[in-house]
C-alpha cells in the first residue's frame, strides 16, 4: 500500500513510456554523438504510436538532449521559436 502510493505520486506522467518503441531498441540512437545522424532515430519515431505524447513530454520538460518525438533538439528549440 505504501509503495503503491509512492509509485502513483512519482511516475503518473512517465506510463507512456512503456509503450516507447525506442526503450526496445536502446538509447544510443535517441543521443548520438554531437553531429552523428539522427536519421535511424527519426525512422523509429515514425513507427511509434506514442510520438505525439513523447514530444509533448519533451516540449513540456524542456529536454535539451536527443531525439523526441521525432524531432532532434535543434528542431524542437526551432518549434518553439515558432509556436510562441
Ligand atoms: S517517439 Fe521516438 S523518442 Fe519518443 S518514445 Fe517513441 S521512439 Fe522513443
Amino acid at each position: 500500500m505504501h509503495i503503491d502510493t509512492i509509485t502513483t505520486i512519482t511516475s503518473p506522467d512517465l506510463d507512456w513510456q512503456q509503450e516507447a518503441l525506442c526503450a526496445q531498441t536502446g538509447a544510443d540512437f535517441f543521443f548520438p554523438e554531437p553531429g552523428s545522424s539522427v536519421r535511424e532515430a527519426k525512422r523509429i519515431c515514425g513507427m511509434c504510436a506514442i510520438r505525439s505524447t513523447c514530444l509533448e513530454y519533451a516540449l513540456d520538460n524542456d529536454e535539451r538532449f536527443g531525439v523526441w518525438g521525432g524531432l532532434s533538439e535543434k528542431e524542437r528549440l526551432e518549434l518553439r521559436r515558432t509556436s510562441h
